[in-house]
């Protein structure tokens, strides 16, 4: 489904456009099949690993229709900067879910319950279904990740947080906010005591009427967890002298040339490819391929510009000298270079600069702020 290439990320994009973004409000929250996947963008894998970026897609969409048609489209294309945001103002849920999960792993490691999980091979054919499209397609639609993660941990009575890695394992688009934050708030953890139970009407309204005769726990109290976060001041702002200094690319970011920084003379621009040796959770061989791809179109594209460039395995930064990087958020990336107590300047985006202070509170009141965002950079 997914070609690893910025041609292909913006055929998509524009074909989204032109066809289907006019019925997005009604049908996005429709799962049709993979078969049929034209009611949403499915542009995540693309949008997480920077291929396209969030600026083009709402310019594309508003060149189409007005910001009141595109309201719902526009909002969801910003979750994902206000998820980002969100976990960037509390880092330590990030690095507290990776030590509970390291915890619970061992524990699990032989559960029935859990293997018969990831295998397929529950009682609940839809579930079945879902852990095979996740592991052939590598995506999921969006109301099938809140059923899925919401039979996860209600009716199979399994911790969210194997849930999480296990998508993060296969999502073409596994991001470590989205994801991560996407399964608290199906939890009840993420806003105390809201959770997301998914019922049987909804996921036969839903789907079609393709799933019948499954039975869900439809009763089951939130999740609860002791801890809460306070916001950690940050600071997002960009380093004065960069320029003519060595820049690395993580895998957020790999179409420069649609970056803030696109104009600036680098020396020689580093595209980092993080295999699984330094990841916390291992990804699935389709997953570490699909990035190694898009990381080889990058420097293609690079290359093709006469931009010096070089592809490094991440473990190799401590011999680039004299270097900045685009920022790469925090999640995997990152975490090694703490670990490894690299210093580097990083540069962030405008949009994220701009986005990332709204991020204090709930969507509610970020959304507030959508028109303000969008004016500065659209
Ligand atoms: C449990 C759970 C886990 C998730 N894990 C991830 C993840 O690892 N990576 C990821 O990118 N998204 C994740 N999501 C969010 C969402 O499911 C996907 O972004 C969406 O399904 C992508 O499909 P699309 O591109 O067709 O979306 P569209 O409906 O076409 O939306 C356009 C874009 O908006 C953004 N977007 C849409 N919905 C959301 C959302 N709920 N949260 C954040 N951004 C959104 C995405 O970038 C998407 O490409 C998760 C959601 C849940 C409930």
């Amino acid at each position: 489904m997914f070609e690893a290439s910025r041609a292909k990320a913006l055929n998509q994009l524009n074909n989204f456009i032109d066809n289907n973004l006019v019925e997005y409000s009604k049908l996005r929250n429709f799962d049709f099949g993979p078969e049929k996947r034209s009611n949403t963008s499915c542009l995540s894998p693309y949008i997480t690993h920077g291929i396209i970026n969030e600026q083009e897609v709402i310019y594309k969409a508003l060149n189409k229709f007005s910001f009141s048609k595109n309201e719902k489209f526009i909002q969801e294309v910003l979750w994902r900067t206000y998820w980002k945001g969100w976990l960037e103002l509390r880092p330590n849920v990030w690095t507290d879910y990776l030590t509970e999960l390291n915890q619970i792993k061992s524990e699990f490691q032989n559960n029935k319950n859990y293997l018969s999980a990831i295998n397929g091979k529950t009682n609940i054919d839809c579930f079945n279904e879902w852990v095979k499209e996740l592991k052939e397609n590598n995506y999921l639609h969006n109301h099938t990740r809140m059923w899925f993660a919401s039979i996860w941990i209600f009716t199979l009575e399994l911790p969210w947080q194997l849930g999480a890695e296990f998508f993060m394992q296969h999502l073409y688009d596994g991001d470590a906010a989205s994801n991560t934050l996407g399964w608290r708030w199906v939890a009840g953890i993420q806003t105390q005591g809201k959770h997301y139970l998914a019922s049987e009407w909804n996921i036969r309204k839903f789907t079609n009427n393709r799933f019948q005769n499954f039975k869900l726990n439809e009763n089951a109290p939130p999740k609860v967890s002791e801890k809460s976060y306070q916001i950690v001041k940050q600071n997002f702002t960009n380093p004065q002298n960069f320029e003519e200094k060595n820049l690395l690319i993580f895998e957020n970011n790999l179409s420069f040339e649609i970056t803030d920084f696109k104009d600036k003379n680098f020396k020689k621009i580093y595209l980092v490819s993080n295999k699984n040796d330094y990841r916390s959770i291992k990804l699935s061989e389709k997953l570490v391929k699909f990035k190694s791809l898009l990381i080889e179109d990058q420097e293609q594209r690079l290359k093709d510009q006469s931009i010096d460039c070089q592809i490094i395995n991440i473990g190799e930064i401590k011999n680039i000298e004299n270097c900045c990087g685009l920022y790469p958020t925090v999640g995997e990336n990152l975490d090694f270079l703490n670990s490894n107590n690299l210093k580097i300047d990083f540069l962030y985006r405008n949009l994220d600069q701009l986005s990332w202070q709204y991020c204090n509170k709930g969507f509610f009141n970020f959304k507030n702020y959508i028109p303000k965002i969008i004016q500065k950079f659209i």
